[in-house]
């Protein structure tokens, strides 16, 4: 059972094949026998799940409910969600049992999904290796010696060992789409607002963005549909109709136009993923598609752009974290000063230390015109690079990461390394645009993603031409070799 999709699962639950109850089990008996080995998960709470499997399995019995109805999901621990522990990888929320539900837990609960558990994440979301979390690294389930990206390592390991059937994850500057690559995994960016923010603990909040992490983007495409929609309570979300995101996955893709940005191909990229990434490039060529060079002038400002814009929003959004209200508090302090200072102090880690000093300083008096101000000049030039570039193309196609997973700790010591890890990703959350990473090939016995960009509202039209690839090619099937 563990081996299929969701929508296989979710078909097995409407022929009463197997209850939520018990599909539940076998996915809590796996994380029990595995996470100490993974540490993909934070919490588990095997009453609160079941108690949810048995509520979904009533529904069905009553001739109720949808295709998530008794699916277990992972959620990642940035989802505020009620009566549960919701730490967002940081010390500082170590203690935190959230006393509401985001809208994206709220509308997967009202889908009738299951929560398994929540995941562990990089500190705050900021990471591309799962290395910054407050409660561990997490293993890559191919190569337990290697990272699983970042910032949505968790939900990634945990779908990539079975551990769950799909997962939630967010993405700031990467962090759906390259912990997807680097596990062998499905991941979708949408566009910026079309996922509710109420209740995910804001970082940037900007670039922030929830979406679906699976095997497939048919799995995807399900989950998208009950993660997706307006909310009145995120003054960004947008008022748009409600789509079927699984409307176009079958389409034809005959005439379909790609870009190829020329600053995708150049020098950067790992040989071997780069074969790999041209290698699903020519599978679209048979079917059908033609490809074109497209180029992205400004794409090479948006590492330095995003790591004054990021920081910046940061450093504002995190200011609430003072020990007064929840969260972390210093046990020990002299006066109210001291109690904010040693809080936030013992509270964080470094890298959100480091991002809270760089968004402090580049919007203090006399730097805010030299560097925030000149950071979104760029961001709105690479914005424009996309709109150029979509009158030549439907979609844009290039590698997600720079390379397969690396090991554990080899990045941890350089955050420039680090932060070049999100070459290919970070330029589409600067312009708002939805992204992809689907699964094309291994080198070295890890895996490698290629990322589909689309221009904005084209969720449906991605899935498409990831699910038609996907039924050409088998490398979104392969697993990790058994861990047990
Ligand atoms: N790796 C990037 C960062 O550390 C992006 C993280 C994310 O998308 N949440 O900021």
């Amino acid at each position: 059972m563990i081996e299929r999709s969701l929508s296989s699962l979710s078909s097995a639950l409407a022929a009463g094949e197997i209850s939520s109850v018990e599909l539940t089990q076998l996915y809590l008996e796996r994380i029990a026998r595995l996470n100490p080995t993974i540490n993909a998960y934070v919490t588990v709470d095997a009453e609160k799940s079941l108690a949810q499997a048995r509520a979904a399995d009533a529904q069905r019995a009553a001739g109720q409910g949808g295709p998530l109805t008794g699916i277990p999901l992972a959620q990642k621990d940035i989802f505020c969600t009620k009566g549960w522990l919701t730490t967002c990888g940081s010390k500082m929320l170590g203690n935190f049992v959230s006393p509401y539900d985001a809208t994206v837990i709220e509308r997967c609960n009202a889908a009738g999904a299951v929560i398994l558990g929540k995941t562990n994440m990089d500190e705050f979301a900021m990471g591309s290796s799962n290395e910054t979390s407050f409660f561990g690294t997490v293993k890559n389930p191919w190569d337990t010696a290697c990272v699983p990206g970042g910032s949505s390592g968790g939900s990634a390991a945990a779908v990539a060992a079975r551990l769950a059937p799909a997962a939630t994850g967010t993405d700031t500057g990467g962090s759906i789409r390259q912990p997807a690559a680097l596990c062998n995994l499905t991941g979708l960016k949408p566009t910026y607002g079309v996922v509710s923010r109420y209740g995910m603990i804001a970082f940037a909040s900007s670039l922030d963005q929830g979406g679906p992490m699976a095997r497939s983007a048919e799995d995807c495409a399900l989950l998208l549909n009950t993660m997706a929609g307006f909310d009145e309570r995120d003054s960004t979300s947008l008022d748009r109709p409600s789509e079927d995101y699984c409307r176009d996955l079958e389409k034809p893709l005959a005439g379909l136009k790609i870009g190829l940005p020329k600053e995708f191909f150049g020098e950067g990229c790992a040989p071997e993923v780069m074969a790999l990434v041209e290698a699903a490039i020519a599978e679209y060529r048979k079917l059908g598609a033609d490809t074109v060079e497209v180029s992205l002038p400004n794409m090479k400002l948006s590492v330095p752009a995003y790591y004054v814009i990021a920081p910046a929003e940061a450093s504002s959004n995190l200011s609430r974290f003072d020990g007064v209200r929840y969260g972390y508090r210093a046990p020990e302090y002299a006066d109210l000063n001291d109690m904010y200072s040693k809080t936030r102090a013992q509270g964080f880690g470094a890298e959100v230390k480091r991002r809270i000093l760089i968004g402090t300083y580049v919007l203090s008096h006399g730097y805010y015109d030299a560097y925030y101000l000149q950071a979104q000049r760029i961001r709105r030039l690479i914005a424009n690079d996309f709109v150029e570039a979509f009158k030549h193309c439907d979609v844009i196609m290039g590698p997600t990461s720079p390379t397969t997973a690396f090991r554990l700790g080899e990045k941890a010591a350089d955050p420039v390394q680090m932060y070049l890890s999100d070459i290919y990703t970070i330029a589409v959350n600067l312009a708002g645009l939805p992204g992809m990473s689907i699964p094309c090939g291994f080198a070295g016995g890890l895996p490698a993603g290629l990322q589909i960009i689309g221009d904005y509202f084209s969720e449906a039209r991605l899935l498409n031409v990831a699910h038609r690839y996907q039924q050409a090619t088998d490398w979104h099937l392969r697993q990790p070799a058994a861990l047990d």
